[in-house]
Formats: structure tokens, sequence, C-alpha cells
């Protein structure tokens, strides 16, 4: 009797969602604290982005380097001191 949800429907398979029209996210470990930061990622600010920013767990400037690889849709994400 339950043949009739025998079809999986994929939620987090949304139609909008292609390539680098839509924001990305891309996560970074700290590395003054350790903690895996979220951040989300504007493909519209180059393949290659480098800023600082300050890690919502301990506060400490994180400079950022951001990666997108084009050829695979892959964001890499990385942190090292400032200064
Ligand atoms: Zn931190």
């Amino acid at each position: 009797m339950d043949e009739i949800y025998a079809e999986d429907h994929d939620l987090e398979d949304e139609p909008g969602s292609r390539g680098y029209d839509a924001d990305q996210d891309a996560s970074y470990f700290c590395w003054a604290c350790g903690e895996e930061i979220v951040v989300p990622v504007d493909p519209t600010m180059g393949e290659r982005q480098v800023y600082v920013e300050d890690c919502p767990v301990c506060c400490r400037p994180n400079e950022l380097h951001v990666e997108l690889d084009l050829e695979h849709g892959g964001v890499r994400c990385w942190s090292e001191p400032v200064g």
C-alpha cells in the first residue's frame, strides 16, 4: 500500500541553482581557534579573492584566500594569520 511513496523527492536538488549564478558557501578553519567558519562567496568578485575577516568565534582577524575552481565548480578557501 506504500507504493505511492516509492518515488523519492530530493528536496536538496534545487532547479534554480546552477554554476556561478548563485552565491556559494565556502568554509575555512580559523588559524587561531581552529573553528570551522562558513562564509558566503561572491563569484562576481573574481576567481581569486583575498580579504580580511574577523573570526566570529574568537574575533581574531583571518586573511581569507578564496579560489573558485571554474572547471570543477568548486570553491577553495583557507585562512592565514594577518601580518
Ligand atoms: Zn577563531
